[in-house]
């Protein structure tokens, strides 16, 4: 098999690091297969081009009334900083159950999962943000294993400056214009370059 090397390793910082082919166990190398205009990792006994594509983050805004459920991260990264309930999507699940299963996960949240709320693509971490409306079905949540507390917050209470990730910023930013403004809309948007870190 035959290929090329690109010139330009810059434009390869984004792709997570790979050592060895999960098909065989040899080392892998970084080319551009021939055909292709990408840099992938392919391996150097069994040839196999290993694929990398962007993550799916998942999650929901779950609503009890005029509050909604924060869970205050008990992992890295962003420890100890509050977060809607989202995690990465599994093979075999849907979008809205993979919503449901990290509020159980999270918060031990019961959440009945509405309509598509935004939509963040941050294709400098390789990461697509989704999170869905949320209905809190009752008031048996709790901290899950990677919660260090979880709660309801009123809009006045929101701790703005110590929000995990910029996707949940931006959500719950447009989430609450859009209550003010009395409509519920569909949100997308790019995020392009790291927050700034937040204080603990
Ligand atoms: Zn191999």
């Amino acid at each position: 098999m035959h290929f090329c090397l690109t010139q330009d390793p810059d434009t390869w910082e984004s792709i997570p690091a790979m050592n060895y082919c999960s098909e065989c166990g040899a080392p892998v190398i970084l080319k551009v297969p021939l055909g292709d205009n990408l840099p992938r990792y392919v391996c150097g006994r069994c040839h196999a081009i290993h694929y990398q594509n962007p993550k799916m983050v998942v999650g929901c805004i779950p609503e009890q009334g005029h509050e909604i459920l924060l869970c205050r991260r008990a992992i890295d990264p962003r420890y100890g900083l509050w977060t809607l309930p989202a995690g990465f999507m599994e093979n075999g699940e849907t979008t809205a159950a993979a919503a449901a299963r990290e509020a159980q996960e999270e918060a031990n949240a019961q959440v009945d999962i509405g309509c598509l709320f935004s939509l963040f693509n941050l294709p400098h971490i390789n990461q697509v943000y989704l999170i869905f409306h949320g209905r809190l079905l009752n008031a048996d949540y709790a901290a899950g294993t990677e919660s260090l507390e979880v709660r309801l917050f009123r809009e006045t209470d929101i701790p703005w400056d110590q929000l995990a990730f910029p996707a949940i910023q931006h959500t719950l930013q447009h989430y609450y214009e859009d209550r003010r403004n009395g409509k519920l809309s569909f949100h997308m948007g790019d995020i392009t370059a790291p927050m700034p870190a937040a204080g603990r």
